[in-house]
């Protein structure tokens, strides 16, 4: 689960990071407000879960009240990147002497968290991690004992901190680390950290993501998700409890069991496809359920063609079958499917598709065959006749 930077920044500050206050408004006149009352000069920033706002014009210096109120209205309803601004959060404006970069995340190969830092944040850091990967320190935590705050002042110290404020840069990496370990982050970002010209360090941007299996622990994070910003699609799948990931391709994919899921998502990217989402229909094998997760697929308007893929287990492919004919009777899908079905009872579910001679639904019997046709019918082709 994504925060928005001020949320992020709520989060900072409870674990002794440095940030300015402010206030997050949804109205210019309650921007203005909110500027008059943190002191000019403020920053009005874009509230949207995408990085590069600044780049976008949604991060902007206002020196006094006119100021404030033309920037809050030009930012409020701004299209960034197909995220539409409907928060912006508004800060006293801090003196900036230079721009570092410190992050924390976990890294799954080395099975270990990784603190990274580099003096040269503000600007595009994996420009930074991809020219000149020696400017950004990459220091892996031993998990048992979490980053005290000497190694941190070696990090810092590598990295080419200011030395006036390498002891500052190291508080801000270890409460950082806080952040990341106790709120069950999976990335927990910031860019810019800032030095101020008073030699003061403080984040002036944040990136964290929360692990959404672990909200159960921190009841007082379950109030940030921000449900206006989030996928609606995505939402609706978490109403209705079913697992539905976004992607960016054109190919829909709904399978049983998430292991599956996975493993098709790889077979149609090894046929040269991309996935556009994918659903998890789990054990659901009823016309009802069906219904749902098609519905659900296909509210993303990007899918051109999808994939069911279903290994019959305890789960019948009969049974899969006739929910599916159930389903597209209500349904008539407007985008061609491709049905796979394997295992218990496949032969007899194939029956009953080939039976209903659904339009627009195509039979395969592996899955690197539904794979191919999938790939083949989002790209406007055709592949015989349909089941
Ligand atoms: P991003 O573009 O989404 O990463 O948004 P940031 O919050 O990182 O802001 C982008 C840039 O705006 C920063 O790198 C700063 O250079 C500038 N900026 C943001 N806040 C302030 C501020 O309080 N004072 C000054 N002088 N510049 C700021
Ligand atoms: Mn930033």
């Amino acid at each position: 689960m994504d925060l928005l930077e001020y949320q992020g920044k709520q989060l900072f500050a409870r674990h002794g990071l440095r940030v300015s206050s402010g206030k997050p408004v949804t109205t210019v006149d309650d921007a203005v407000a909110a500027a008059d009352e943190v002191g000019y000069p403020v920053v009005v920033k874009a509230q949207v879960l995408i990085g590069g706002r600044g780049k976008a014009g949604g991060v902007k210096l206002a020196a006094n009240e006119s100021e404030a109120r033309e920037h809050a209205s030009n930012i409020l309803g701004m299209d960034i990147k197909g995220h539409i601004v409907r928060t912006v959060w508004i800060e006293h404006a801090s003196d900036i002497a230079s721009e570092y970069y410190a992050s924390v995340l976990l890294d799954r190969s080395a099975k270990q968290p990784l603190v990274m830092f580099s003096t040269e944040g503000g600007v595009d850091i994996e420009e930074v991690a991809e020219k000149t990967p020696e400017k950004l320190i990459r220091h892996h935590v031993d998990a048992l004992t979490g980053l005290s705050h000497g190694e941190a002042v070696e990090i810092a110290t590598k990295g080419g901190a200011d030395s006036d404020v390498i002891d500052g840069v190291a508080d801000a990496l270890v409460a950082l680390y806080e952040v990341w370990l106790q709120e069950d982050a999976t990335l927990a970002e910031i860019n810019p950290l800032i030095v101020t010209p008073d030699r003061e360090v403080k984040a002036l941007d944040s990136k964290v993501s929360l692990d959404g299996n672990a909200l159960y622990r921190h009841p007082e994070n379950q109030g940030l998700s921000d449900s206006e910003n989030e996928d609606p699609i995505e939402r609706r799948a978490k109403e209705e409890g079913v697992q539905y990931v976004k992607l960016d391709g054109d190919i829909g994919i709904l399978g049983n069991g998430a292991g599956l899921v996975m493993s098709t998502l790889d077979v149609v990217a090894q046929a040269g496809g991309s996935p556009a989402n994918f659903l998890d229909a789990g054990g659901g094998s009823n016309a009802e359920k069906i219904k749902q997760a098609v519905d659900l697929l296909l509210a993303n308007d990007a899918v051109k063609a999808v994939l069911f893929n279903i290994f019959g287990g305890i789960t019948r492919c009969d049974e899969v079958a006739t929910g599916l004919i159930a389903a597209f009777a209500e349904i008539k899908p407007s985008v061609p499917f491709v049905v796979r079905l394997d295992g218990t009872n496949d032969v007899e579910g194939r029956r009953l598709l080939a039976e209903a001679a659904l339009p627009n639904v195509h039979a395969a019997k592996t899955m690197n065959e539904a794979a191919e046709m999938v790939v083949a019918l989002a790209a406007g082709q055709s592949v015989g006749a349909a089941a």
